[in-house]
């Protein structure tokens, strides 16, 4: 019995920082030649684009902001399949 309460502690308990607006307020938007500055959508942990509507994940308090580069690579598979 006596044992139970540490056993039960969740595993992801773990908080990462919530991002420093000062430090959000320097993000840029790297897929805008523009380069907006992002905000922060605190509800869904990302920042968001309020150019090209594009999100960027927050992973661990960090921001990813390399997120396009994943849809670039998807967009130049799919462009080679459809020249196929
Ligand atoms: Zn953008």
């Amino acid at each position: 019995m006596w044992g139970d309460d540490e056993k039960k502690r969740p595993m992801n308990e773990t908080v990462f920082p919530a991002l420093d607006p000062a430090f959000v307020a320097l993000l840029c938007c790297p897929n805008c030649p523009e380069r907006p500055r992002l905000t922060l959508d605190e509800t869904t942990n990302t920042l968001a684009c309020p150019c090209c509507e594009r999100r960027y994940p927050i992973i661990e308090g960090l921001p990813d902001l390399r997120a396009d580069d994943n849809e670039q690579v998807a967009a130049a598979a799919a462009d080679s399949e459809m020249k196929f």
